[in-house]
């Protein structure tokens, strides 16, 4: 027997129907990492007029179950440029940069930083290169 961590989310949705705004909630299972969409079955009956009373009902059962899925965090924009040195407030000096991190410096207080625009992290040192925080 394998453990897995279960977990039922949903997301809700609007799509487009005929030129209409229709609203719609999407279910998902997570298995351990996996995120694993999955519909409730609508089976049309012939005696309802091919119509599924049970379905609402199943719809609403999971529902209950279900916990919102988080939106994906986007990461914030920084503009390496504009970012304040944490003593003085003041802009720091871009002082050098390579494919993905900006070296910065500030002249007044030698606080220096690198911003890694990959990763969005910033850390600042003094000259010796002791963290700051
Ligand atoms: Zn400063």
């Amino acid at each position: 027997m394998v453990s897995v961590e279960v977990k039922i989310w949903k997301k809700e949705v609007t799509y487009q129907k005929d030129g209409v705004d229709k609203r719609a909630t999407n279910f998902f299972l997570q298995l351990n990492d996996q995120l694993i969409p999955i519909e409730v079955k609508y089976f049309p009956q012939k005696k309802f007029n091919d119509r599924d009373p049970g379905y609402q009902g199943r719809v609403s059962a999971l529902s209950l179950v279900a916990e919102m899925l988080p939106d994906k965090e986007k990461p914030a924009k920084v503009n390496p440029e504009q970012i304040a040195c944490p003593k003085c407030g003041k802009f720091m000096r871009v002082d050098d940069k390579d494919d993905t991190t900006y070296y910065l410096v500030c002249d007044v207080c030698s606080i220096e930083s690198k911003f890694d625009s990959k990763s969005v992290e910033l850390n600042f040192t003094d000259s010796d290169g002791n963290p700051i925080t």
